[in-house]
């Protein structure tokens, strides 16, 4: 969300970002429309005090959420490039220079390693607030070595999906990430390191339908549009009319396409209970 100053590079650590919030800063929920401190914010878990909205947050923010306090940024020197010199209403390298500017991202993607409740776990979470979420080269190269790092390591690897779909500035590149995650998913799974996939709102086009369903575990947080199936798949599938809300979590793992739904306040000891099973 850009509340924080983001400290780039090396160690970051939760107690650091604390000092920077601006808690006197008002937040209005988007969803029921009333007024909350952003300190009252960020103490509910980046959650509408009012009404439980989940607010939509950056992966920087579930860094802090989910990690025990410290963690490690890994795979920070990639960045995209415009190699195919595309332009739409502006050139894809001065909209990746904005991006840049605007999120101090340096795509749609990070990646950090560090321990959950005393176990190790390596997390790749998506920004929406970088072009979208879209998924070009960089976050497929991302989520391939933090496979590759899972694998080495035997460490569990966690993705939180936040995404619009495939970078079309970068055309069939990005079509490729998601055959390329794909395969090493499923190498992944050969292996037995755990994969969890936690889908954020909101979770649709290509992202959903590569590494986004894939999970050991599939699980999203309340009311997340999640748009992984067309209509027309999925009223083939529950072979009726598709009902109001047919893209949100709930309707999803009412049809069994989500092993659970999870409160952020409860996202933590969720997926420290997870690291233990297995
Ligand atoms: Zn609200």
């Amino acid at each position: 969300m850009g509340w924080f100053k983001r400290l780039k590079d090396g160690i970051i650590t939760s107690t650091k970002d604390k000092k920077e919030a601006p808690d006197g800063l008002w937040y209005k929920c988007k969803n029921c429309k009333q007024a909350s401190t952003m300190k009252e914010v960020k103490d509910n878990f980046y959650k509408c005090p009012h009404c439980n909205y989940h607010i939509r947050i950056g992966s920087h923010d579930y860094f802090d959420l989910l990690f025990d306090g410290k963690y490690e940024e890994l795979f920070t020197d990639l960045i995209a490039t415009d190699f195919l010199n595309f332009t739409d209403l502006k050139p894809y390298d001065k909209r990746l220079e904005a991006a840049r500017e605007k999120t101090s991202l340096d795509d749609a993607i990070s990646v950090a390693h560090g321990k959950i409740n005393k176990l190790p776990i390596i997390i790749a979470a998506m920004d929406f607030s970088f072009i979208g979420g879209s998924m070009g080269s960089v976050v497929g190269e991302k989520i391939s070595l933090a496979i590759d790092f899972a694998l080495e390591n035997r460490t569990p690897l966690m993705v939180i999906s936040k995404s619009g779909g495939a970078r079309m500035m970068e055309s069939a590149f990005s079509l490729m990430q998601m055959a390329k995650t794909s395969a090493k998913l499923s190498k992944l799974s050969k292996s037995g390191v755990p994969y969890f996939s936690f889908l954020t709102d909101p979770t649709t086009g290509g992202v959903t339908a590569s590494f986004a369903m894939l999970g050991d575990i599939n699980f999203a947080e309340p009311e997340a549009l999640i748009g992984f199936a067309g209509p027309r798949v999925i009223k083939e599938t529950i072979k009726r009319d598709l009902p109001e809300g047919f893209q949100r979590s709930e309707f999803l793992l009412e049809h069994g396409f989500l092993d659970f739904i999870v409160d952020r306040k409860d996202l933590k000891n969720k997926v420290g209970d997870m690291l233990s099973f297995f």
